[in-house]
């Protein structure tokens, strides 16, 4: 019998570690769980290590950690404190695969540690390809750390790429439900609530990415992701309005044939796809259910009421320094809106002024690409948080 493989999961206590962690407790004999972090759900974080028995347990949020009660930890955990820390286990030769699910430029560090170290890197937390995308891809292509998408249209994107080879892809095209929003017109737009707008109608998220999807930023970050993860140039990069939320990307080749992947919306499947893979195992995620009729729409993205999606071309083609602005303003504008000190449709306007505003760099370092993120969260005044 193999022995499992070692995970971390960074970010456990969010929806995608929750999500990881079913997909591990039904597959443990594959896959063992060795380290679990977490930042403000110390709760959640020690139930968690409670069912699991991980080695070692993270409190990234060192100011919450310190008040809280950890002496209920199994015996066999070592808790360690502070983001630092996630840096350390993300190289440990005990890890076999690290899964970023960590929200935000928070985990661009530990994403470049586990790159660093050579592992399995699934990558759930899209933001750090955002912000320095030739960084990440070209750290893992020296270290010979496999990175493998767990975002489901990059999922998708990478399975229907075995149809065929790299330079036979004509383009890709990334699905989008549209979000809450998809049938307002600009006027309602305009007067969107903050529990309107965290009412995803087919996906259950964490806060930060419900409000990037109603926006359709969160399609702009993943045409981003893709340009660099698939290195296709951002021409080669379309988005298409699918409600249903079923299939979740498409590859055209230049025959025309057009590879799709299918699933119900549910992220246990591109994380189990993650863990096992090369292998596909029977997994806990939901099948599409073949005996009751449905069907299929799409439509063409609207980028006069969407803009984000411009954006996105725009900031792919122009790589450089522009994703991690992009992707900080939009971090901050995000936060303004959920706190109630920005309106809904402001969120995209706001970050493309800071972006137009920046000085832009073709080929930054990782401290000019840290240095204009800390730039652009000035530039939106002081934070919530
Ligand atoms: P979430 O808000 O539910 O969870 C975020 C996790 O990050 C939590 O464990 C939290 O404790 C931790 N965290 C927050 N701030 C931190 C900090 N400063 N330092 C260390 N840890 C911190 O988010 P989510 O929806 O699970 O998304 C996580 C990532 O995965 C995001 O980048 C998102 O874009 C991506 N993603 C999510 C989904 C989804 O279905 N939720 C799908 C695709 C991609
Ligand atoms: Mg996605």
């Amino acid at each position: 019998m193999q022995t499992p493989r070692t995970i971390a999961i960074f970010g456990a206590t969010g929806s995608i570690g929750r999500s990881a962690i079913e997909v591990a407790v039904a597959s443990e004999k594959r896959q063992k769980v060795v380290a679990l972090s977490g930042h403000s759900h110390l709760e959640l974080l020690l139930r968690q290590a409670q069912l699991l028995k991980p080695r070692w347990v993270i409190a990234t949020n060192l100011q919450k950690a310190k008040a809280f009660d950890f002496s209920t930890l199994p015996p066999e955990t070592e808790l360690l404190l502070g983001e630092e820390s996630l840096n350390k286990i993300a190289q440990h030769p005990e890890v076999d695969l690290v899964l970023t699910a960590i929200v935000g430029s928070a985990g661009l560090q530990s994403t470049l540690s586990a790159i660093e170290g050579g592992k399995i890197v699934a990558i759930a937390n899209k933001e750090p390809l955002v912000m320095a995308g030739p960084i990440v891809t070209e750290k893992a292509r020296r270290t010979g750390a496999t990175l493998l998408p767990v975002d489901s249209e990059h999922s998708a994107i990478f399975q229907a790429m075995k149809s065929g080879r790299k330079e036979e892809v004509a383009k890709i095209i990334l699905t989008a439900s549209g979000g809450p929003f998809r049938n307002c017109s600009k006027k309602d737009l305009s007067k969107v609530t903050i529990e309107e707008a965290l009412d995803h109608p087919t996906w259950k998220m964490g806060s930060k990415i419900t409000i990037d999807s109603a926006t359709m930023m969160n399609k702009a970050l993943e045409i981003i992701e893709a340009r660099w993860l698939f290195n296709l140039p951002a021409e080669k990069i379309e988005a298409v309005i699918h409600p249903q939320s079923v299939i979740h990307s498409f590859v055209e080749f230049f025959d025309g044939s057009v590879i799709a992947q299918l699933s119900p919306p549910d992220m246990k499947l591109p994380i189990q796809y993650a863990f096992d893979y090369p292998d596909r195992k029977e997994g806990v995620a939901k099948k599409v259910d073949w005996s009751t009729a449905f069907s299929f729409d799409f439509f063409p993205p609207d980028s006069d009421r969407f803009p984000a999606l411009r954006l996105g071309h725009e900031v792919a083609k122009a790589g450089g320094t522009a994703g991690a602005v992009l992707n900080a303003a939009n971090e901050v504008a995000v936060e303004q809106f959920l706190s109630g000190s920005m309106a809904f449709d402001q969120i995209v306007p706001t970050c493309e002024a800071i972006l137009k505003n920046h000085p832009f760099e073709k080929n930054p370092s990782l401290d000019t690409i840290i240095k204009l993120d800390r730039w652009a969260r000035c530039e939106l005044g002081p934070q919530t948080t």
